[in-house]
């Protein structure tokens, strides 16, 4: 329940999310056969839609869950496309009150997609009270205040809600439980980042060759919007030098000038691992790590550990985060205290 207050203006046009430039959505695909990769999440998608159109309903609320990047607004952006719907942009962060929420449901249109992104750092009272929106799209809302106030229940046009969460685990089971539709985006195989590199060329009007394409997918931790940054600069690059083509040596040198080393490791990853090898051994704990790098714990967790993860040269233990023998080599410095001071060695 909340308190009353007028809705906030329509806005049909795909609202830019923090951080995201006009560039981010001229790249985003404008069509579900544009999108590259996911296939089962691709899939069921279709087929709720589908059926959904048939039906002559909007499509079951989605939950998209995955790293930041992976195409989530993409997606939810394409569900409205593809059913002909208006689309509406917010993340959880700007919804503080009920009444915030309240303002943008009964703006919406029938058969709207409203998008909120960071979907697990709702607070709880506005997650409740959408419960009944998802569920029998209504809310109730307290008019006046004090001896007078009353509830007063408004209907809320029939609409897909599509959630975006980094982190799926900090969903309230039974919130989770009212999405239909649960899908998990992955990391990118590399060929399909290689496929988004030269549809990103196209877009961006720079020719690539398929050799440059593999080399910018191979260093892109899995992620099509770094794929995306990382053409950007490289066509900067190419055009202050007056070419019209990225080729490998372009990505190479390109590249190597931002940072990115032959894995894909940015400065920030060797700081984090060469953090980790000064500790020797010991477990760090992920505030330590933040402090180190100057970032907040969610970007150092969001953000950078779950590649470093992946490949293997982190682990997370319930004491902090340790190297790997794998991490020690990337790491570059001797492997563990045992292996610098080799007592008992013969
Ligand atoms: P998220 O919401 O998960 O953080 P976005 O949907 O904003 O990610 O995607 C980031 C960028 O990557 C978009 O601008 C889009 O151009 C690109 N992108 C993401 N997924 C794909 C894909 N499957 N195919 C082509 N481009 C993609």
């Amino acid at each position: 329940m909340t308190t009353f207050e007028p809705p906030l203006p329509r806005d049909n046009e795909p609202t830019p999310l923090p951080g995201e430039s006009a560039l981010d959505i001229a790249l985003r695909p404008k069509a579900l056969a544009e999108f590259v990769g996911q296939p089962l999440v691709v899939d069921n998608l279709r087929i709720a839609m589908t059926a959904a159109k048939l039906r002559g309903e909007p499509v079951d609320h989605v939950l998209l869950s995955g790293l930041p990047g992976l195409g989530k607004t993409t997606l939810a952006e394409l569900v409205a496309r593809e059913m002909g719907a208006g689309f509406r942009a917010t993340s959880a962060p700007a919804l503080e009150r009920p009444a915030d929420l309240a303002g943008i449901l009964t703006g919406l249109s029938a058969g709207d997609v409203l998008f909120v992104d960071e979907i697990h750092r709702l607070p709880s009272t506005v997650e409740e009270y959408l419960y009944g929106a998802m569920e029998d799209f209504v809310i109730d809302i307290v008019l006046d205040q004090g001896a007078r106030a009353r509830t007063v229940r408004l209907d809320v046009k029939p609409f897909t809600l599509v959630g975006a969460t980094t982190r799926e685990g900090l969903l309230a089971p039974p919130f989770r439980a009212r999405f239909g539709l649960i899908e998990r985006l992955e990391p990118y195989a590399i060929e399909d980042l290689a496929r988004i590199a030269i549809r990103s060329c196209g877009l961006l009007k720079i020719d690539v060759d398929a050799a440059a394409a593999a080399a910018v997918a191979s260093r892109s931790r899995g992620t099509p919007r770094v794929v995306n940054r990382f053409l950007r600069r490289l066509r900067d690059l190419a055009q202050v030098e007056g070419r019209t083509r990225i080729d490998r040596e372009l990505v190479d040198r390109g590249l190597t000038r931002l940072g990115v080393d032959d894995r894909g490791l940015l400065a920030v990853d060797r700081l984090i691992l060469s953090t980790l090898a000064r500790a020797g051994g010991e477990p760090v704990g992920v505030k330590t790590l933040a402090i180190t790098l100057g970032e907040d714990e969610r970007t150092v967790e969001d953000v950078y550990e779950p590649h470093l993860i992946r490949e293997g040269f982190i682990l997370k233990t319930p004491r902090g985060r340790i190297l790997t023998p794998d991490g020690e080599k990337a790491a570059g410095v001797p492997a563990r205290p045992d292996d610098r001071l080799p007592f008992g060695a013969g």
